[in-house]
This record gives structure tokens, sequence and C-alpha cells, in this order.
């Protein structure tokens, strides 16, 4: 029998769908109709389990599971005996501290002695410690954010992405504790065979990752000015050039990086580029 990749995902939750859709890219075709605990790929040597988050980094230090896919903030939490090899692009957010809006407290220094409620404890505490501060910490697993309303805590230490739900419940951040987002973690002891499977699942995910990073530019240039546009544009290994059928014109066709994109635009439309395309890239494989 051949051997396979069993990778442990997120049955519901924030990060279902962008699990799905890593693996839907990688061209792992996967199909969770009947809302099944087990699928095994179509077309792909991996079998994909689909869990609680919170379970996750056990079900992969006790290889239950060969590898999962599971925000940074659990990985933290739970401390168990994982690899985290990769950073999968989604699932972004941030564990902090947040107190009444309206009320005394201002900075981390105003949490001495006072209680906060959370569901990491594990991180809270060493967080505290490293900052000596002495606070008690109230141990949920759901609904924090309403725990200083009804008198439950002074202060909470909950994720955080957009802050509209500190906002509605009249909450502000005071500290950011760890910035988080889905990770692949996977187990100390992987076999060979497993293994070569990773490789080439990490493969697959970190084409996807690059082509999402860079755009696909196309544009015309005079021929005069090619020299200072290639120069704005470093492509992969560098511009391609073609004739346009116009005399003294080009087409020039590079990648370019998400991060600096409106500038490179900017920068290329004032030293004379014209009818410039942007393309979404598919896969990268350099
Ligand atoms: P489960 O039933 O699987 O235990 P859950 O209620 O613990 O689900 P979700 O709220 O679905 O979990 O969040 C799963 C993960 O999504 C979080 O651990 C975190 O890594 C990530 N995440 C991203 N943004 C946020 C956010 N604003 N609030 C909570 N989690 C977020
Ligand atoms: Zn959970």
């Amino acid at each position: 029998m051949q051997e396979t990749l069993r990778i442990a995902v997120q049955k519901s939750g924030r990060l279902y769908e962008g699990s799905m859709k890593l693996l839907k890219e990688c061209g792992i075709e996967v199909s969770n109709g009947n809302n099944q605990l087990r699928v095994i790929a179509a077309n792909f040597p991996v079998e994909v389990f689909f869990l609680r988050d919170d379970d996750i980094p056990e079900y992969v230090q006790d290889a239950v599971a060969d590898i999962g896919f599971v925000g940074e903030n659990v990985v933290s939490e739970k401390n168990k005996e994982v690899d985290s090899i990769e950073k999968l692009g989604f699932g972004k957010c941030r564990l902090s501290l947040a107190v009444p809006k309206n009320g005394s407290m201002q900075s981390l220094n105003d949490l001495q002695g006072k209680k906060i409620a959370t569901s990491y404890p594990f991180i809270l505490s060493n967080f505290l410690k490293e900052k000596n501060i002495t606070a008690a910490i109230h141990e949920i697993s759901g609904s924090v954010e309403i725990a200083p309303k009804i008198g439950l805590a002074d202060a909470i230490c909950d994720l955080v992405s957009s802050g509209s739900t500190l906002f509605t419940n009249e909450l502000k951040e005071i500290e950011t504790i760890l910035s988080s987002e889905a990770v692949l973690i996977k187990n100390k002891n992987l076999a060979a065979g497993k293994k070569n499977i990773l490789e080439s699942l990490l493969f697959r995910i970190r084409s996807v990752k690059k082509a999402k990073n860079n755009k696909y530019v196309l544009l015309n240039a005079p021929n005069d000015k090619l020299e200072v546009i290639c120069g704005i544009l470093p492509g992969m290994k560098s511009p391609t050039i073609l004739p346009l059928a116009e005399p003294g014109w080009s087409s020039v066709h590079s990648v370019i990086n998400e991060a600096d994109f409106w500038n490179v635009i900017e920068l290329l439309k004032t030293n004379g580029a014209q009818g410039i395309l942007i393309i979404p890239i598919e896969k990268m494989i350099i």
C-alpha cells in the first residue's frame, strides 16, 4: 500500500476555509461534502482529518496526524513537541491585552494585582512573569470579551483581528503579546516516505505563496526609455523585451512584488511606460 500523509485541519471555524483553499490551490482534491471526519484526497497521497483546532498540536505530537494546519497562538499555548515549519499566510490575528475603554487602567503596569480573563493561560502567565507583573489569571474557554462587563475580570487577554469585537464591548487594546497566523506543524519523527510527501506538499505550498506575493506586469515603452524602465523592474532573472509592430517601441514583461507594487507602477508611469497591464500569477516556481 502506498504511504499517505495525514493532515489535521480545523473542522469548522476561522481556519477551515483558508486550509481547504490552500489544499485546492496546491491541486489537492479533498471533498468534505458529508461533513466527514476523514477524507482521502483523490489525486495526492494525503488524508485529511477534520478536528478542533485546540487538539491539533497534541494529535500531531502523538502521531495521530503527521502534520497540521493551525494558528501559531494555539501552537504556543499548547506547548507540545512539534516542529512549526511553514507560515501559511492566512488566519492572521494577534493575542492582546485589553481593558475597559473608560476605566482607570491605561497601560501594562496598571494590571498589577488585577484579574485577567483569557483562554490562553500558558502564554499569558509567561508574558506576565517576563514583565514582572503579578495578576490573577481566570481561564475561560469562550466569550472572553464580556468578562469585564459582567464583573468576572478587570481585563482580558484575547485574539484580535480587526478590533471590532473589542470596540463593541467598550474595550481598548493596551499591549500585543503575540502576532499569529496559520502554520504548518509536523510530527518530530516522520518516516522517510511521509517526509517525501511532505517535501512535495511544501514545494506546492511555497509556489502558491510566492505567486500570491507577486504580479506579472506587461507594459509598452519607447526604446529610448527601456534602460531606465528595466532598472525599475528587476524580474525573476531580468525583464523580457519584445519589439512592438510600431517602430521604436517595445513590450516589456516582468514580475513585481506585491509589497512595493504601487511605488513601482508610479515610477514606471513617470518614466514613460504606457498601457501597463497587471496580471495575477497562479503558481510560481523558481
Ligand atoms: P474550534 O471549535 O476548532 O476549537 P475555535 O472557536 O477555537 O474553534 P476559531 O474562532 O474558529 O476557533 O479560531 C481559530 C483560529 O483562527 C484561532 O486560533 C486563530 O489562530 C485564528 N484567528 C484569526 N483571526 C481571529 C480572530 N479575530 N479571533 C479568533 N481567532 C482568530
Ligand atoms: Zn479552538
